[in-house]
């Protein structure tokens, strides 16, 4: 059988994408939910065929360890709160995908990654871009110096909040902080996987709309500038006033990018050398990462983007939000030492 999926939180990416990706998936499928609102509990029992058995609410949440059709959980809750339910799901005993950030606090991440190491169960965050195939040739491309050398990195990633965001994100509480943790995260991640090396040290910017408009708890957008030990830099951009997704490596002999880089789809890359290396497909990256994870759980494999990786990224962003506050330098060397490998 496909093992079951729970979703908690049944907002805008569980119902846009999540959901719709587990009807594609090969080795997991949509099986449960967990919502404090009965009207979409039946509504998401009529759509999708999920047993009212396998519905819960924030309360009775606890008691999915008595469901053996249950066997991963995956939480899509505003970010302060993936720790209590990443916490809960394991002490149920499920595996668990935690979506990104992974917390809002370094002690959170570290107390969701021992309550995941007692029960004994698999533990990933939401990244869905390393199974994504531009991204993984920007991994290949980068890790290997196929052009050399990365000599600079430059992301951006953000949008118009406007646009398109919930207001919990402009709520410091539930979300631990603005556009970096929501967008910027990405433009961190592309950044170490590309030159496949953790950073040394941050400087870091608020931009000047910050604490002005609905700006008020969290930052309008925020610049910032990764030194790695061989002296490189990576300079990143987030934003909740422009919409903008790009990666780009400057190398010894030349260079390669993505634009669109960090998108659900429309992803296009291109290379100096014009040989076609980033004209890739389009995949479903959400049905891409949950079945690579079932297939962790089948097959007892470590996950590519572990718990530990949440916490180095969550560490980094605290780093990030520090060099801002104090307009000083401050040092990545003691986050945790991990980068996907190709
Ligand atoms: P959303 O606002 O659309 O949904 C959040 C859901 O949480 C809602 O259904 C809401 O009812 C529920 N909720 C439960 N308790 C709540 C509380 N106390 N306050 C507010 N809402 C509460 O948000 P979303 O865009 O679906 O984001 C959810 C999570 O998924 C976030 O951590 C976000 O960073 C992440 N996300 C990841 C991706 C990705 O590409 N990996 C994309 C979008 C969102």
């Amino acid at each position: 059988r496909k093992l079951g999926v729970a979703l908690v939180g049944l907002g805008n990416y569980s119902t846009g994408q999540l959901a719709p990706a587990l009807q594609q998936t090969k080795y997991c499928q949509l099986a449960g939910v967990v919502t404090g609102s009965p009207a979409k509990a039946a509504q998401w029992q009529k759509q999708y065929g999920i047993p009212a058995k396998n519905c819960y609410d924030y309360q009775t949440f606890d008691r999915i360890i008595d469901n053996p059709a249950i066997d991963i959980v995956y939480v899509v809750l505003p970010n302060a709160l993936h720790a209590e339910y990443v916490v809960r799901a394991a002490q149920a005993g499920k595996h668990v995908i935690c979506e990104k950030p992974m917390a809002t606090s370094v002690a959170d991440a570290r107390r969701m990654i021992a309550a995941m190491q007692k029960a004994g169960k698999k533990f990933s965050v939401g990244y869905r871009l390393h199974f994504e195939p531009h991204n993984q040739a920007m991994m290949r491309l980068g890790q290997t110096q196929a052009y050399g050398k990365i000599t600079h990195l430059a992301a951006d990633n953000g949008f118009r909040f406007g646009s398109g965001g919930t207001p919990w994100r402009l709520n410091k509480k539930l979300s631990g902080g603005g556009p970096l943790m929501d967008m910027g995260i990405y433009c961190l991640q592309g950044c170490l996987y590309t030159k496949g090396q953790v950073p040394v040290s941050v400087t870091a910017k608020f931009t000047p709309e910050t604490g002005t408009g609905i700006f008020k708890e969290v930052e309008a957008g925020l610049n910032w500038q990764l030194r790695f030990a061989d002296g490189s830099v990576a300079d990143c951009r987030t934003s909740y006033t422009e919409n903008v997704s790009r990666l780009r490596a400057e190398t010894a002999n030349g260079w390669f990018e993505l634009e669109p880089a960090f998108g659900y789809g429309g992803l296009a890359g291109r290379t100096s050398k014009n040989d076609g290396l980033l004209n890739l497909p389009n995949i479903n990256q959400q049905a891409a990462q949950l079945d690579d994870f079932a297939q962790c759980v089948l097959l007892n494999k470590p996950t590519r983007v572990p718990g530990e990786m949440g916490l180095r990224d969550v560490q980094l962003l605290e780093a990030i939000y520090r060099a801002a506050e104090t307009g000083q330098s401050a040092a990545t060397t003691d986050v945790v030492q991990l980068i996907d490998r190709v």
